[in-house]
């Protein structure tokens, strides 16, 4: 693929696609380009997305239900029932006590999310729902997490996250996600009960909800007792309409350099990387017909 058209043709400008590309380009290209599917999904990743999935029943009605049931029902639905259901799992060790120390940990967090007034007596204006914008001519779509209501009247962006390690504050004002989400509630339009409509909305804040904040300390740590929640939760910015029309030309830069056909590896996210199989097959320096004809002979050998 040599073009910018053929590249423009094939990817998907999904928040997604842009969050690989800051990852790692070469991932990108992988993903996004070649259309090659993960060798396997994380554990963690999956506890992911059935949070995410849990936290939206929460308030679609379900504040006061079953959480471990609720929670296992998501998990399952990511295990066994989505779309990336066939990507085999890498589980570290036996796989019914992860699935079991993932429950714990899930309920452990949800339980602290719903006994917060802040969140039970948020106005969820939109959850997990679909958004389409289109930035200088080119259609960015993806999903945004939640917008609410607070009980002191302000509105909120959030993108739940439930990486184990937190990320740093100092990097939400920066980070391109989050403000593409607002650049779509300003500019854009949200798919709600299959009807697109345009919120035309600035929000007051925008930012992370970091979910391990809920987790308790189980032992004594110092300034913290057993059973006390790690932390605040909120990792907040504000966007003015000022920085919405800078992301106009930060995405026109990324982009830019999104459809050159080149691609650089950022070895920096390597050790997690769920395309490192894809990556150390390639080799740049040998021609694709060349590599072909090599494989080919090495199956007959049956050594590939
Ligand atoms: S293994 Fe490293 S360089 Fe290769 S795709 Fe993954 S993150 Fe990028």
């Amino acid at each position: 693929m040599t073009t910018k058209q053929e590249i423009l043709e094939t990817i998907e400008l999904r928040q997604s696609t842009l969050k690989t590309w800051l990852s790692c380009p070469l991932m990108y290209r992988f993903r996004h380009i070649d259309k090659l599917e993960p060798a396997f999904r994380y554990p963690g990743t999956i506890h992911g997305s059935a949070l995410h999935m849990v936290l939206k029943q929460l308030h679609d009605g379900e504040m006061d239900g079953d959480l471990r049931s609720l929670y296992i029902k998501a998990l399952n639905h990511y295990l066994y029932a989505s779309d990336e259901s066939h990507i085999p799992v890498r589980w570290k060790r036996d796989m019914a006590k992860e699935i079991e120390a993932l429950t714990k940990n899930g309920v452990e967090i949800l339980e602290n999310y719903r006994s917060k007034a802040y969140n039970r007596d948020a106005i969820v204006l939109f959850s997990e729902v679909p958004f389409r914008v289109k930035i200088l001519g080119y259609l960015f779509t993806g999903t945004m997490d939640q917008c609410r209501k607070n009980v002191d009247g302000t509105i909120s962006l959030i993108d739940f996250k439930s990486s184990k390690m937190r990320p740093n504050q100092y990097a939400i004002p920066n980070d391109l996600q989050l403000t593409l989400y607002s650049y779509a509630l300003k500019f854009g339009e949200v798919l709600v009960d299959d009807i697109w409509v345009k919120p035309n909305m600035m929000v007051d804040s925008v930012g992370i909800y970091f979910l391990r904040g809920h987790e308790v300390y189980k032992r004594k740590v110092v300034g913290k007792e057993i059973g006390d929640e790690k932390g605040s939760p909120f990792m907040m910015t504000t966007k003015t309409i000022q920085d919405l029309r800078a992301f106009r030309h930060e995405i026109r830069a990324q982009l830019s350099a999104m459809v050159k056909p080149w691609y650089y590896p950022n070895t920096a996210s390597c050790s997690f990387c769920t395309y490192a199989t894809h990556c150390v097959s390639r080799n740049d320096n040998v021609p694709e017909k060349d590599a072909e004809l090599a494989h080919e002979l090495l199956a007959e050998l049956k050594l590939a």
